[in-house]
């Protein structure tokens, strides 16, 4: 079967190679690989910044059919709809999995990353951490679910955010335009969005936002502040420094800041603002497999709707070229049909 599996040298790029998959072990599930999304975090993966894998096959947004199940599986059968998330796989038992925490067990193991993951005609899944597919949910619309989606969606349940309050989302972009739709559709908040392109500004404003802001223009702390009295949360999925700097800025007391994105760096906090005004700031990673089927379910009932564009196997470096210059409106996802 072919997949795209990360090169020798880490150069960011991945190849299209014929893999063998191993025999499958008794808890798993071979899967047919319909479509996979492709992820910042896989452009990470490539370029080897979180350590280097090579020969690792990428890809942690699947969407596929059970083709065979191992002789101990019993929460799957063949046929059935399932997802390849980030969160392939925890212990079970440490104190992280047993308290709904499951993406922070410290044995977790990663699709696309640690294990092989979704970029590929097949793959190998442990049935019981696999999520099974709504069957009125699109199948490339639920690829951008199983990371885009129910990362946002968890990180505004992190926020405890309350129907009617101000929410802010920093960046309008692939994972931004999910959040988008959760917060208004699902959480029925008020909604500003921030962000230093117009274009995406646009689509946010057609998505639902009650209010935009185009960041390199004007001052959104100042904004939210005068416009809104400050907002209640912020979610930031802009991967940029003073995104994280600027909703802090823009949170009212007792405010929190979720932080999503991942740049290498660290933000400035004032500690007599967090102290005088409990400010809060929490970190947000993927969801449980719980987060997942929820998040599944609310783009099932036509709450929210990916933006997606199928694309071809051989065009993933073309895709990450194209992700990297920030041209991406949505969600790139992979058909391995096509
Ligand atoms: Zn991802
Ligand atoms: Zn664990």
């Amino acid at each position: 079967m072919r997949a795209a599996v990360v090169r020798n040298q880490s150069d960011g790029y991945v190849d299209i190679v014929e893999k063998q998959l191993r025999p499958l072990r008794d808890n798993e599930a071979l899967v047919d690989v319909e479509y996979c999304g492709v992820c910042h975090t896989d452009l990470h993966v490539a370029n080897g910044d979180f350590g280097e894998q090579p020969g690792r096959v990428i890809g942690h947004e699947g969407i596929g059919i059970v083709r065979e199940i191992g002789a101990d599986v019993h929460s799957l059968k063949v046929g059935d709809r399932v997802s390849i998330a980030w969160f392939f796989e925890g212990c079970g038992h440490c104190e992280y999995c047993t308290t709904g925490r499951e993406t922070f067990c410290r044995e977790a193991k990663n699709a696309g990353y640690t294990v092989d993951g979704a970029m590929a005609e097949q793959a190998i899944v442990v049935a019981d951490y696999t999520v099974k597919v709504p069957d009125n949910l699109d199948l490339v619309a639920a690829s951008s679910i199983t990371c885009a989606g129910v990362t946002t969606y968890k990180a505004i349940k992190e926020s405890k955010i309350r129907p009617g309050e101000w929410l802010t989302v920093f960046g309008a972009g692939g994972l931004g335009n999910l959040a988008i739709q959760y917060a208004k559709n699902v959480f029925n908040a008020k909604l500003a969005v921030v962000d230093i392109n117009d274009d995406k500004l646009a689509l946010a404003q057609k998505l639902g936002a009650d209010l935009v802001i185009n960041s390199s223009k004007e001052d959104p702390a100042k904004i939210i502040q005068e416009r809104c009295g400050g907002a209640q949360a912020a979610v930031v999925t802009a991967v940029a420094k003073a995104a994280f700097n600027a909703a802090v800025d823009c949170l009212k007391a007792g405010g929190v800041l979720v932080a999503v994105a991942l740049p290498v760096d660290t933000m400035d906090l004032s500690i007599p603002r967090v102290v005088l005004d409990g400010i809060q700031v929490i970190g947000s990673l993927v969801g449980t497999r719980n987060d997942l089927a929820e998040a599944f379910q609310f783009a099932a009932d036509g709450q929210v709707k990916p933006i997606v564009q199928t694309r071809r196997l051989d065009e993933v470096n073309d895709i990450i070229d194209e992700m990297r210059a920030g041209q991406i409106e949505g969600r790139m996802v992979v058909d391995m049909h096509k």
